[in-house]
């Protein structure tokens, strides 16, 4: 079974006396521990796709599956990265990646041993104690990243993460994330403005139009993996 299905799926707004469309219908699918991207101009609609699978929009028409379960809670299944996620100023780097884990109600002392964990793991454990103010863009990533993982590994939904960051930030960060998501096994659904970085890191990619969003073509990307 596919990890998501996405089928007909349209979404208007209502701003006043106008319609806003910003999706046509949408077919769209990731399998299980596949990683798929979306590229298409800005204002096409691909945030308004995104908050729709993770729940927190709900479609205009059209129908969603997660693990085969049509149309049930969204909220929850989904790891959601938002364009611009929050680390939360007044708190540490761990206590920040606590709160991927507070959200699954894990007894505090097993949180908190995963925590550590995964600092390790993936190299951040000089900073647990750091405040996000004091890290670096792509540290500041790192960490939202390995926060949704934490919250749910299985399917991740990716708004240009690595968008602000500069070039070389960008490459380092982009290995960082193909080693968390073979250490996961997730499935990915990604935006990205970068061609590159699509083709780098995707086993398909979703062209889109300009608003109203509609799937222009599907390009496979048939690379080796490690
Ligand atoms: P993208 O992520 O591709 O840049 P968005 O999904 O953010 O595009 O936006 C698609 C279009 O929908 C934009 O024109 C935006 O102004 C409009 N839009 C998004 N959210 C709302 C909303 N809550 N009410 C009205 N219009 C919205
Ligand atoms: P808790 O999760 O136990 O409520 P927090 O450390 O998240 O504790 O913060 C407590 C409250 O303080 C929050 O509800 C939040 O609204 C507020 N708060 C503290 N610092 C800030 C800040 N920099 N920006 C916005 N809200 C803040």
């Amino acid at each position: 079974t596919q990890k998501l299905t996405v089928k007909g799926v349209t979404r208007t707004y209502v701003e006043g006396k106008r319609r806003v469309e910003a999706l046509t219908p949408i077919d769209l699918t990731v399998a299980r521990g596949e990683f798929v991207s979306l590229i298409g101009p800005s204002g096409c609609g691909k945030s308004t796709l995104f908050n729709i699978i993770a729940g927190v929009d709900e479609p205009t028409t059209g129908t969603l599956a997660i693990d085969g379960d049509w149309d049930g809670e969204r909220a929850g299944r989904v790891g959601y990265m938002p364009q611009q996620p929050l680390l939360l100023p007044w708190r540490t780097v761990e206590e920040n990646i606590l709160l991927g884990l507070d959200i699954r109600r894990l007894p505090r002392k097993e949180a908190l041993q995963q925590a550590h964990d995964v600092l390790k793991r993936f190299s951040l454990h000089d900073f647990a104690e750091s405040y996000p103010t004091a890290l670096s863009g792509g540290m500041r990533q790192r960490i939202a990243l390995l926060r949704t993982v934490l919250f749910n590994s299985s399917f991740l939904l990716l708004d240009e993460p690595f968008g602000a960051l500069d070039a070389l930030t960008r490459i380092t960060l982009q290995m960082w994330l193909l080693d968390l998501l073979q250490t996961y096994h997730s499935s990915v659904l990604f935006i990205t403005h970068d061609v590159r970085e699509a083709i780098l890191l995707s086993d398909r990619i979703y062209v889109l139009s300009a608003r109203p969003a509609s799937v222009l073509r599907v390009v496979d990307i048939d690379l080796p993996r490690p």
